[in-house]
């Protein structure tokens, strides 16, 4: 056990101990304790050699010898001990808003309430309004509260997690004193979907910047302040840990906190090694601190290069990095511009013109205008005719084009039809600049013909792109069973790009799918699926997935030139 784990077990004590009806000021020599460990940090096994434990303020005699004993045996008796007396099961119905030690312990006696589920059987059956000073109102407060410790345990898509914490990150780097405040955490990996919220910040007062933290709009409750970190729970139930860390150990604490923790185990060993010790608040040798205020610090003691966030998964990054192999991965910079963006001509909202304003604003060179072809009728699919019209109109504004404004080239998002052909005659697809296939329905089929449908559609040479290949809704539908390398091999034979739907609903293909589809030979598109104007800012998560993915530039065909893109897409056309 080291300090961390030590002040969560005590903080867990003090709890248990509430529950059980302890004098609180036992109760709160933990609170205390637990504090003070905190702010101990790596310090603590040298003070305690050194026989200053029972000099801080707050640990005594009594909490001193548990101190030596969790480090010594790696556990406290009187924890467990403890723990048998009263269900650790109650840590979770106190985590419940609304539940506070005396109910706790009145459902545990009079129901045998020890856990989240039975705390929400009881509630649900009308048992806890039966127990004196509980109505029927409490019982309704709880079950909400339940859903609220559920949403915070769930995963949520980047998409919608992201903008929260970058306001959050926002708001407190305007606190005086605060000096840097950064995003850690899985969403600095940018995986697809999070659980929490990792803050790091700087700050010349934390008490200052948790009050600040608690009074922002939107919290709905404080779980922890301490002098190191300050937990909140938003309204929606989304956890958010802020943790204070000083300037000679950011760069370790935001290595630490960015996970994952395959990685940091690596990490850890690869230290263990070289007799160097790294955790969240440097490297050190016997002690003596080499390190530790940049990410570089930690990396260069290890002999690695810096690893970008997104490559964290102990996935190959490590030994890349030792051999000072790791790929230039694609930037938000590279990106020229966005293979998938649906017009009013469809189910967009946004006309041409609009299309093409809105990506000159971001900087974009082109943009591939994909709406949806006639068989997807609720999506407002293009007769031919509305498609040929859609064609004149953007080749009207690309004659009409002033200098620095983005070519908008005439796509077709078409439907791969059950039996596997297109939804539109080959002729009407000549038309065309962009052939974008796709599932939309028929998601009930099975395996063999899932794969025959998308194996005929990347191999058909008018089709440039797979669009969002396993169809999958993040939390709302499962990705199809298909044959992935199958199809991957047809489309990397045929030349036929696949597509990063960067769509947060979508995220498909996902950041394994895209590496190996671009092992198989295949070239990436990204395309934002934006049906509104706004959407087209979710490039951004597509871009993630591909540094996921390991892609580099070249590797993703939103890096090319709009003459270059054009020519690529006319070999392809003719089937070469
Ligand atoms: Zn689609
Ligand atoms: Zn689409």
């Amino acid at each position: 056990m080291d300090s961390r784990d030590i002040a969560k077990t005590f903080r867990d004590m003090a709890r248990l101990l509430e529950v059980e009806g302890a004098n609180p000021f036992r109760v709160r020599a933990y609170q205390r304790a637990a504090d003070a460990l905190e702010e101990l940090g790596p310090d603590l096994p040298r003070v305690v050699e050194a026989g200053g434990l029972t000099e801080i303020p707050g640990i005594g005699r009594d909490l001193a010898a548990k101190v030596r004993e969790a480090l010594e045996t790696g556990r406290i008796r009187e924890y467990d001990e403890l723990a048998r007396r009263v269900p650790a099961g109650l840590l979770q119905v106190l985590a419940v808003p609304g539940v506070g030690p005396r109910k706790a312990r009145l459902f545990f006696d009079r129901l045998g309430v020890a856990s989240l589920e039975a705390l929400e059987a009881a509630a649900r059956e009308g048992r806890l309004r039966e127990l004196p000073g509980v109505g029927a109102r409490t019982e309704e407060r709880i079950l909400k509260g339940i859903a609220l410790v559920r949403a915070g345990m769930a995963r949520r898509p980047i998409g919608t997690v992201m903008p929260v914490a970058r306001a959050l990150a926002g708001a407190l780097r305007a606190v005086p004193g605060v000096h840097r405040v950064t995003v850690a955490g899985s969403l600095r990996r940018c995986r697809e979907t999070v659980k929490d919220v990792d803050l790091l910040a700087e700050a010349e007062a934390p008490e200052a910047v948790s009050a600040a933290l608690a009074r922002l709009p939107g919290v709905a409750e404080v779980l922890l302040s301490g002098p190191t970190r300050t937990s909140i729970r938003l309204e929606d139930g989304l956890q958010v840990d802020l943790r204070f860390v000083p300037r000679a150990s950011y760069g370790a604490a935001l290595c630490y906190f960015t996970g994952s923790q395959a990685h940091n185990v690596r990490l850890r060993e690869l230290a263990v090694r070289k007799g160097l010790k790294v955790n969240e608040y440097g490297v050190s040798r016997a002690g003596v601190t080499l390190g530790g205020e940049r990410e570089e610090d930690v990396y260069a003691a290890l002999g690695l290069d810096w690893i970008p966030p997104e490559l964290r998964e102990d996935r190959g990054e490590i030994e890349a990095a030792q051999a000072h192999r790791l790929p230039r991965l694609v930037t938000p910079a590279d990106i020229r511009g966005d293979g998938h963006v649906h017009s009013r001509y469809s189910d967009g909202a946004a006309t041409l013109e609009e299309i093409r304003a809105a990506a000159a604003a971001r900087g974009l060179e082109w943009v591939i205008v994909c709406d949806h072809s006639r068989s997807l009728r609720i999506a407002g699919g293009l007769s031919e005719e509305r498609l040929r019209e859609k064609t004149a109109e953007i080749r009207r504004l690309n004659r009409s084009r002033s200098p620095g404004d983005p070519v908008l080239f005439c796509g077709v998002e078409v439907e791969i039809l059950p039996d596997g052909g297109l939804d539109y005659p080959d002729p009407v697809l000549d038309e065309v600049d962009w052939v974008l296939a796709a599932v939309h329905t028929g998601f009930g089929q099975d395996r063999a013909r899932v794969t025959d449908r998308m194996i005929a559609a990347v191999s058909h040479p008018r089709v440039h792109c797979l669009a969002h290949p396993s169809g999958r809704l993040l939390g709302e539908r499962d990705p199809m069973p298909y044959d992935a390398p199958a199809v991957f091999e047809a489309a990397a034979r045929h030349g036929t790009a696949l597509e990063i739907n960067a769509s947060w609903r979508r995220l498909d293909l996902d950041d394994l799918q895209a590496r190996a589809a671009a092992a198989a030979g295949c070239r990436l598109m990204l395309g934002t699926d934006a049906h509104a104007l706004e959407q087209m800012d979710q490039m951004e998560w597509g871009v993630g997935i591909a540094r996921r993915a390991w892609l580099g530039p070249d590797q993703c065909l939103n890096t090319l030139s709009a003459e270059a893109l054009e020519a690529w897409a006319a070999r392809k056309g003719k089937g070469a």
